[in-house]
């Protein structure tokens, strides 16, 4: 059997996305070695945050980098950074951030469930524009003493309503103002690792470890400007401080520095052209011309540059809608789950699949679909 079954837990094949409440990705073999390795020997901590920091900002071609336990805690550990800095003074202080610049300015298009990370931290959010338009001038009266930082949230299906990031950036570097930028789905491209900060700009760019990245699902990034990291550092775990909370452990970043070692060496290309081709095969297989429309998606639901499947039903000719769909494949055996796409439609997602699976979920699909 297996250590979920063992406990009465149905395992998932996951068709729908790399979420948190799905247990995010799956650990390649380099990763578990990697923190299976740690967790033997004692270490000092410090120390090695300092040199696996190196190595990713290295590898990430950036000035200096950090690992935290999730993009939200990198939120937090950012917000920190901006407003209470390394000063040790400021730090005693904490929580309160008296004397300390506490607005952190966000797009209204950009209000998301996570910026409660920030508010956490004890920062002020201040929303520019709405959610159809934001103006430059907005952005720049928004600014002042109390400003410290602006957080941008990257990704193609959030950029409607905001400021191009590079403008931001602009913007704010004429008023001293660093941007943080929320990146933590926005993986692939690799490259994204170094172009929020080093080619557009930001001062802080965090993604999370455990989504595309593929490395331990309590790991968290952060890359950008050195004296910003320091700062972080400052915040964090070891350190008997506010970070302490979300301490990240010595598993994790090995475990981290392995999986964007892999990452950077993985060919993107062929692993795009893949998911392709798993989601023609499904269009081509599900596709009846009638009561069950397949057609290819693209961005994904994160705005990644990556495809998925579109199943749409006519509930009139097929008797079933999304959401009876989805329940018949989470129900059944084995438990798939699959993204709601409106009443009528479902997403199917390659790429948090094993080898072999897009197989199994295109026939459990048939079968659901049975009257
Ligand atoms: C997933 C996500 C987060 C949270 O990341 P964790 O690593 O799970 O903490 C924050 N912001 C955005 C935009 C995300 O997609």
């Amino acid at each position: 059997m297996g250590i979920y079954t063992d406990l009465g837990v149905r395992p998932v094949i996951n068709a729908d996305a790399r979420l948190t409440r799905l247990g995010g990705s799956l650990m390649p073999q380099a990763v578990r070695a990697a923190m299976d390795e740690a967790a033997g020997r004692y270490v000092d901590m410090f120390e090695l945050q300092t040199v696996v920091g190196r190595r990713l900002a290295a590898l990430t071609r950036n000035e200096a980098a950090f690992v935290c336990t999730g993009a939200s805690a990198g939120l937090f550990l950012a917000a920190l950074a901006c407003m209470v800095g390394s000063s040790l003074e400021r730090i005693a202080r904490l929580p309160s951030l008296e004397g300390c610049p506490d607005e952190i300015i966000i797009h209204a298009a950009h209000r998301i469930p996570y910026d409660l990370a920030v508010r956490l931290a004890g920062a002020r959010l201040v929303t520019v524009g709405n959610v159809v338009q934001t103006f430059p001038w907005e952005l720049e009266a928004a600014m002042s003493s109390r400003t410290a930082a602006i957080l941008y949230i990257a990704g193609e299906h959030l950029s409607r309503g905001a400021l191009p990031l590079a403008e931001v950036v602009a913007l704010a570097h004429a008023r001293g103002v660093p941007v943080i930028v929320d990146a933590a789905a926005q993986l692939p491209p690799p490259e994204n690792l170094w172009r929020f900060t080093r080619d557009l700009g930001a001062d802080l760019a965090i993604f999370s470890g455990g989504k595309d990245l593929a490395g331990p699902q309590a790991s968290g990034l952060i890359v950008g400007r050195e004296d910003l990291i320091a700062a972080c550092a400052a915040h964090a775990s070891p350190n008997q401080r506010l970070g302490r909370p979300m301490k990240v452990g010595k598993e994790e970043l090995v475990g981290l520095l392995a999986a964007v070692e892999r990452y950077l060496a993985q060919d993107h290309t062929a692993r795009i052209a893949h998911f392709e081709r798993v989601v023609a095969l499904w269009v081509d297989a599900l596709d009846d011309g009638d009561g069950v429309r397949v057609r290819r998606d693209f961005p994904n639901e994160a705005g990644q540059p990556t495809p998925r499947a579109l199943l749409q039903l006519d509930p009139d000719r097929v008797g079933l809608n999304g959401s009876e769909l989805r329940r018949r494949l989470w129900e059944g055996n084995p438990r798939i789950a699959v993204a709601a796409a409106g009443e009528h439609a479902i997403s199917l997602s390659p790429d948090t699949l094993e080898p072999g699976e897009e197989l199994v979920v295109l026939e459990r699909i048939r079968q659901a679909l049975q009257p």
